[in-house]
């Protein structure tokens, strides 16, 4: 029998993540759900994943603490044994403001949710699947945006910014560590309807775009899982370093 294979998805209580989860476990995979706050949403997200029949542990963890991150992989270890698939799922943005109003606390929060706790989980799952270190390969996929191409002017350039470097850092690690059996993609999702748009200000946000995007509406959280997980699969098996756009074609 071959083993069963195991995701860890960063932020996935809520959105995008915990459309993943759903998804993945649908796909037989087992399922470790990170959150930040939120507790009873991680626990309701795991009673979807549960009920297919496969494993499931919720771990609190800022992604953006390096503490943090070691504990998260421990418990990747001892709950699951080896990692297959790792989603760099988890991100923020602040309020909407231009740059003139912004401080350093600000954009370092930014930076350091977004981007540094992409580079420290990949970091600790390279370590897990490298062939080079015994482990078996696996896939790892970052959740850019579009605002990386489009750079979110008066909204929040430090997000926007964020991502891009989720970009490089897609194309880089991919090279990094293609001979080592593991592929690293990227999504770049558009509007989304989720709850981040509250977070920026603007819980209406989606509706007002709607119809500035050509196929005329926000996209579901789903939609956006269903490419993460095709480039997680196997599906995906020649394709590595590759960023695919989920924007309704922003
Ligand atoms: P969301 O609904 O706001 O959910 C964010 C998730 O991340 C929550 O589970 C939250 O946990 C968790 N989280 C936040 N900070 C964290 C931290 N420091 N450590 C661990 N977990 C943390 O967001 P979403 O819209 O699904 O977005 C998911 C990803 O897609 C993000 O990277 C975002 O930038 C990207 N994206 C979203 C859109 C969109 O329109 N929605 C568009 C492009 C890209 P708690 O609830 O416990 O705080």
């Amino acid at each position: 029998m071959t083993e069963r294979p195991v995701a860890l998805i960063t932020g996935s209580s809520r959105g995008i993540g915990a459309a993943c989860a759903r998804i993945f476990a649908a796909q037989g995979y087992g399922v470790c759900i990170n959150f930040l706050r939120d507790d009873w949403a991680a626990a309701r997200v795991a009673e979807e994943v549960r009920a297919h029949n496969v494993p499931c542990a919720t771990v609190q963890a800022d992604v953006a603490s390096e503490s943090d991150v070691l504990r998260l992989f421990d418990t990747v270890d001892k709950e699951f044994g080896a990692l297959t698939v790792l989603i760099n799922n988890a991100g923020i943005l602040l309020h909407q403001m231009r740059l003139k109003d912004m401080d350093a606390e600000r954009i370092n929060r930014i930076l350091s949710v977004n981007v540094t706790s992409c580079f420290l989980c990949s970091r600790e799952a390279v370590k897990r699947m490298s062939t080079a270190q015994g482990g078996s390969g696996g896939s790892i996929v970052n959740v850019s945006s579009v605002a990386a191409r489009l750079g979110a002017p008066g909204e929040y350039t430090d997000y926007a910014a964020s991502k891009g470097a989720i970009d490089t850092f897609t194309r880089g690690l991919a090279q990094e560590v293609a001979a080592e059996g593991i592929r690293v993609n990227a999504v770049r999702p558009g509007i989304i309807d989720t709850e981040i748009h509250a977070d920026g200000g603007e819980p209406g946000r989606v509706k007002r775009l709607a119809s500035a995007i050509p196929l005329g509406r926000g996209g579901q959280a789903e939609e956006v899982a269903r490419s993460i997980f095709f480039l997680a699969s196997d599906q995906s098996s020649y394709t590595t370093g590759a960023i695919i756009d989920v924007t309704g074609g922003r």
